[in-house]
């Protein structure tokens, strides 16, 4: 099996917070990766922007860093031409999103908005500079209504801040020129859960309350909030990613088919989705904040409230929630989602738990077997069900389970490894014009309106998170959230 590579057409494509973590970390490699799959046409420029003072032979520095540091040394050696060729395409500009100095600079660098050419900026920088910057780029008249522009997470703090946002965005662009990225979203396997449900007969005719029992979407990280913990201590595991990642996860497992696989058909049935969920009960909830391990020494790996420096923090590293969705499909089907910062490994799984065959011909002594379909997102993408047959030998009618395991990596082999990542992904659907992996503003502002009510009532309670240990999977209180419901959760396995 061989990938096809299609170029896309000639871009411009300017990263507002090109000498920040994002652009090193990902987009440039990103980038990078494209261009050394022959995707990028030898017109295609790149543009870093940020206030500090360099000139583009330090942006390329900062850049041939960056890559050396990210990319393993076996990519490096195989793309070591390349590398030189792709830092060609870079250049820099010192603007200030804030202040009127460099963007006359851009201007002329940028020249007029043309029709041969897409026009991208991503906005790379902290939120509050995702408004700035679309003004700037309006009064400096450097779009035109081919432009796009690709607004980094998080798309506002609650309901109303992004809606002001969305409104400032909408009175200089069109919705069809703005993507909202979540990276999750750009992830094969999660395309995959598309391609699996209405490209197959044999899932879709299930899906629905009738044969699932539940659904668990769990992304854990083993990985605390260094790094991030301003940013981190003001949002938490709500904001961060259940308001996001996994509810864009939840959109995908629950949607009913679109008519066809078109942006605004896929989001249209998204959206049903999140306007279909009930609110939660406040005892369907569970905070948590990691402290340490017993035995374990202060270091790197600090508790919560030491890494913030805030010894009386109540963010919440961890959330767990049931959900239910209101609709004909899934009433009566529990969602339960959990995610979490320094748990016992780095995980990302959805677990489709069908119901127990209603009798059983083999006995009480066959024990009880139901099929479970395992998405696995991260690390080791690839999909398992788990099926019942006969153990194998004499003495009778036993029943085990076994796993129909696809690995990816092991069906698609090379072409796998080759398989662009995320960023890499949905950087060519900018250029290409497919919104369909991006969030549209009614979703985000349905996906608050879900979320701020529970905030909301943390707050009113003074509610606290409560402790789990580094390395654990999470507080007590969720497996009891699981145990009431004489379920429990799938473990968290790297
Ligand atoms: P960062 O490391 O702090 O980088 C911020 C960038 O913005 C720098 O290049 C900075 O350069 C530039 N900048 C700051 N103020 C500016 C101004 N007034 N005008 C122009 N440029 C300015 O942040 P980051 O981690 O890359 O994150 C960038 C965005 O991506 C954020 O919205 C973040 O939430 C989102 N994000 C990041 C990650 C991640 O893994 N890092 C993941 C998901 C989403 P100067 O200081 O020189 O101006």
């Amino acid at each position: 099996m061989v990938s096809r590579v299609i170029p896309v057409q000639a871009f411009d494509l300017v990263i507002f917070g090109g000498t920040g973590d994002l652009a090193q970390r990902k987009i440039l490699p990103a980038l990078f990766r494209r261009h050394c799959a022959g995707q990028l046409p030898d017109s295609a420029r790149i543009l870093g922007a940020a206030r500090a003072d360099l000139g583009s032979g330090g942006y390329r520095e900062l850049v041939r860093d960056a890559l050396q540091r990210e990319l393993a040394d076996s990519e490096l050696a195989k793309h070591r031409i390349e590398l030189d060729a792709f830092l060609t395409r870079l250049d820099y500009l010192p603007i200030d999103a804030m202040d009127a100095a460099g963007w006359q600079a851009l201007a002329m660098t940028l020249g007029p908005p043309t029709s041969d050419r897409v026009r991208v900026f991503y906005f790379s920088v902290g939120p509050s500079l995702f408004a700035p910057l679309a003004e700037q780029i309006w009064a400096h008249d450097l779009a035109d209504d081919q432009t796009r522009i690709v607004v980094e997470k998080p798309f506002g703090h609650d309901l109303a801040s992004a809606k002001a946002l969305n409104c400032t965005l909408a009175s200089h662009f069109d919705e069809n020129q703005i993507y909202r990225i979540d990276h999750y979203l750009g992830k094969e396997t999660v395309q995959n859960l598309m391609a699996i449900r209405f490209g197959n007969m044999l899932f879709e005719p299930l899906w629905n309350s009738q044969y699932v029992d539940h659904i668990q979407i769990t992304v854990a990280e083993s990985l605390g909030v260094s790094g991030r913990e301003s940013y981190y201590d003001k949002s938490g595991a709500m904001r961060d990613m259940m308001q996001n990642h996994l509810m864009q996860l939840l959109c995908l497992i629950a949607m009913e088919p679109p008519a066809k696989f078109d942006p605004d058909a896929v989001r249209d049935e998204k959206l049903k989705v999140i306007r279909a969920l009930e609110t939660v009960e406040p005892h369907h909830i569970v905070r948590g904040q990691y402290v340490l391990t017993e035995g374990e020494t202060a270091g790197d790996d600090n508790s919560y409230r030491e890494t913030v420096g805030d010894p009386r923090s109540t963010t919440e590293s961890y959330v767990a929630l049931k959900a239910h969705i209101s609709n004909w499909r899934w009433a009566g089907t529990p969602f339960y989602l959990r995610t979490g910062k320094r748990l016992v490994a780095r995980s990302s799984v959805i677990n489709v738990f069908f119901k127990d065959a209603p009798h059983s011909i083999f006995g009480a002594d066959a024990g009880r077997h139901a099929n479970l379909l395992t998405i696995r997102l991260q690390p080791n993408e690839g999909i398992t069900l788990k099926v019942t047959i006969k153990e194998p030998g004499p003495g009778g009618m036993r029943l085990i389970d076994v796993p129909l395991d696809m690995s990816f990596a092991q069906a698609l082999g090379a072409d796998i490894d080759d398989a662009p990542d995320a960023y890499e992904r949905l950087i060519t659907d900018v250029i290409r014009g497919n919104q369909t992996l991006f969030m549209r503003g009614d979703e985000v502002e349905a996906a608050w309106g879900w979320t701020d009510p529970i905030i909301a009532g943390w707050t009113s309670r003074g509610d606290v998170p409560k402790p789990y240990d580094s390395g654990s999977t999470g507080p007590g209180d969720a497996d009891l959230l699981m145990r009431r419901d004489q379920r429990e959760w799938r473990g968290i396995n790297p």
